[in-house]
């Protein structure tokens, strides 16, 4: 990581004149690119503060010389942060050299991708393990423990880069090998999760604690687990590293078992100093098994069916037996139970069906009901049955996984988007959709809706949580356009379920869910450029839809809803009639007539104007559908255009109730 150039031209560096001090633009030539020395990113405003100093306005210096500066993705430098943070040794030294440098200023640097808050130019040195200007700034007096808003030191930045030079200077110097950051993570854990085999040695000579645990009760051991690297579990296991439980009950070894790591496992299987009892390492085997058969990247049928043979053989053919704790049966495991001897295991050895569901059950009893780390496995083995076309398998995992999701506070996003697909395929497919399962779906869309809107207000615009929201909404939107289809599939249309499932949408109507230009769902249900996906919803989910429009405002929602723009769901069709008038508007999806008629049948106003001044009443819709005639507008509505349009504003705002005022500005 050190700067080659930098370190060889140091001595010579040494020996100049000091009546000949370069400036530092020699050191860089900000105005041929916009990179500087060795190709390495500087600010401009790096460059200006510089150039400022270079101008020798003294008043002015040591306020430029320390101030923080804000530069792209949103960091906060000073000039010795940024050249810190870049390996800029040059640099570094003749800012000591020559002017009063706050050597612990804090600020906003970007390292490996997330912005770190709070970090000192030692903390950007160790982070890109440049040494030589670590030396300077210690030797400058930086304060080598000094922690980022999340709690990490310098050492923590050195130990997850893998500078063993820099962590031993700073060991040296002071600093804490036991310091632990927010999540009570320490530098040994790093060091192993990013598999720096020397420095894990080092800091445990030094005397790092080997067995603290993280907020999630992960030790070190856990992390090289996660890792799969063997040559660090020996180190600690050599340094007596205790096999921990974390706060999901795994133990390492079990850890590596879920990742179908196959060589670490055995190795602590074999690993006598350990101490593992018999039912430890077959549970560890069974969950190595299980896990081969159900993971996506490592899939591995003859080797996971092998490793589950064999745990079951240990557990039965050795004694003393040590037989399995049977847990409840659940529905989307075909209520099966597991396997009780290696005589029934080898009865299902060719019925891959039960094979996984077997390793299914295995992995909730190991893992335990609610485990977040059986979601991976549940979701790809729902998968691979919708990829066969066997819908119900598929539908009942995934319910499974949603709830394990909403169990544990995950995000349930994706799970939304994954079940309006596999709808989505199942009317392509034309399979009967239960609508059960719709209401349960749009259920727990309403639920997380209304979760994600009540904190809406103090997220800001690029957060995730904003762009769940309107994934959500298209999610739901989705599910409506399916449920007015499934309505009408064979054996649906006398279901009881029937009025629960209208239950649900009206209480997702009531939500009054807006995107970001003030779309309800009506109106993107009425909007031609709405798409809920890609790729499986397409031919299913088109708009403008009518079926679906239909039951929207069958279920209670705003016919009168404005957008941003004030337009109304009427004005959205008016749109699609005009900018596609060469297709034919007569479909069961696309028949605007009928959308038309229901919405004023609904009580829609005709005359609602929007921003570029048009209404239905007078615009294309009338000429289309004669509205003109055929509607005969209120009386309210005429005297709220006459007071809009014949009297100064100033005059009704202040002589009417304030629901007037909105009402008569809408016309
Ligand atoms: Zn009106």
């Amino acid at each position: 990581m050190s700067d080659t150039s930098d370190s060889d031209t140091a001595s010579e560096y040494a020996v100049v004149d000091p009546r000949n001090i370069p400036s530092f633009s020699s050191l860089f030539s900000p105005y041929s690119n916009k990179f500087g020395i060795d190709g390495k990113y500087l600010s401009m405003r790096f460059v200006d503060t510089i150039n400022l100093i270079e101008m020798d306005d003294f008043v002015e210096t040591n306020f430029l010389i320390n101030r923080t500066y804000k530069c792209h993705f949103n960091q906060k430098l000073t000039l010795l942060m940024e050249a810190s943070l870049h390996g800029h040794v040059k640099i570094v030294r003749e800012l000591f050299n020559r002017f009063n440098v706050t050597v612990d200023s804090i600020g906003n640097v970007v390292h490996f991708g997330s912005l770190v808050k709070g970090a000192t130019a030692l903390w950007c040195a160790a982070g890109i393990g440049c040494i030589e200007i670590v030396k300077i700034l210690v030797e400058n007096g930086a304060n080598v423990n000094f922690l980022t808003e999340t709690k990490s030191s310098p050492l923590r930045a050195a130990c997850y880069l893998g500078d063993l030079n820099t962590v031993e200077y700073l060991v040296e110097h002071g600093a804490d090998v036991n310091i632990t950051n927010i999540y009570n993570s320490t530098c040994l854990m790093i060091a192993s999760h990013n598999n720096h085999k020397e420095i894990v040695e080092y800091l445990l000579i030094k005397g790092a604690d080997i067995n603290k645990q993280t907020k999630c009760g992960s030790t070190a051991m856990h992390f090289a687990a996660q890792a799969n690297n063997l040559e660090i579990a020996k180190l600690l296991i050599a340094f007596n590293a205790q096999q921990l439980k974390n706060e999901q009950s795994l133990t390492p070894i079990l850890v590596a078992a879920e990742r179908t790591h196959h060589n670490f496992v055995y190795f602590l299987i074999d690993e006598s100093r350990l101490h593992l009892t018999r039912e430890e390492k077959i549970e560890a085997e069974e969950l190595l098994g299980a896990s081969f058969l159900n993971d996506k990247d490592h899939y591995d049928f003859n080797q996971g069916y092998d490793i589950l043979l064999r745990a079951m053989k240990r557990r039965y053919e050795e004694h003393p037996i040590i037989n399995k704790k049977v847990n409840k049966t659940v529905e989307c495991y075909n209520n099966k139970v597991e396997c009780q001897t290696v005589q029934e295991l080898l009865d299902i050895k060719d019925d891959d069906k039960a094979i996984h569901f077997e390793s299914l059950i295995i992995r909730e009893r190991i893992l335990g009901e609610n485990n977040p780390d059986l979601l991976q496995s549940i979701i790809y083995r729902g998968a691979v049955y919708a990829d066969e076309h066997d819908f119900t398998p598929c539908v009942l995992l995934w319910s499974h996984a949603l709830k394990i999701a909403k169990h544990n506070k995950h995000s349930i996003c994706k799970d939304l988007i994954r079940f309006t697909q596999v709808f989505c395929q199942m009317i392509k497919n034309n399979v009967t959709i239960k609508l059960l399962d719709l209401k349960n779906i749009l259920q727990f869309a309403c639920n997380e809706l209304i979760t994600i809107k009540k904190i809406l207000p103090d997220v800001d615009c690029f957060s995730s949580e904003k762009s769940e929201y309107y994934s959500n909404m298209k999610s739901t939107l989705g599910l409506i356009i399916i449920t007015s289809i499934a309505l009408l599939q064979n054996g649906n249309k006398d279901d009881p379920m029937v009025g629960d499932l209208m239950k649900v949408i009206v209480e997702i109507n009531k939500l009054e869910l807006k995107t970001d230009k003030g779309e309800t769902l009506l109106h993107l249900c009425l909007n031609y450029d709405t798409n809920v996906d890609n790729i499986f919803t397409t031919g299913i989910c088109c708009f403008p839809n009518f079926l679906a429009m239909k039951l929207l405002v069958h279920c209670g929602a705003n016919v009168d809803a404005v957008d941003n723009s004030k337009n109304t769901p009427l004005h959205y069709i008016g749109k699609f009639i005009t900018d596609f008038p060469h297709i034919p508007h007569n479909s069961d999806y696309l028949d605007t007539r009928k959308m038309v008629m229901e919405l004023l049948n609904a009580g829609a106003h005709t005359d609602f104007v929007n921003k570029l001044g048009v209404c239905p009443h007078t615009g294309y819709l009338s000429t289309l559908f004669n509205l003109t005639n055929n509607i005969p507008r209120s009386l309210k509505c005429l005297s709220a255009s006459v007071l809009r349009y014949r009297c100064p504003k100033k005059y009704y705002r202040d002589q009417l109730p304030k629901k007037l005022v909105q009402f008569t500005n809408l016309h």
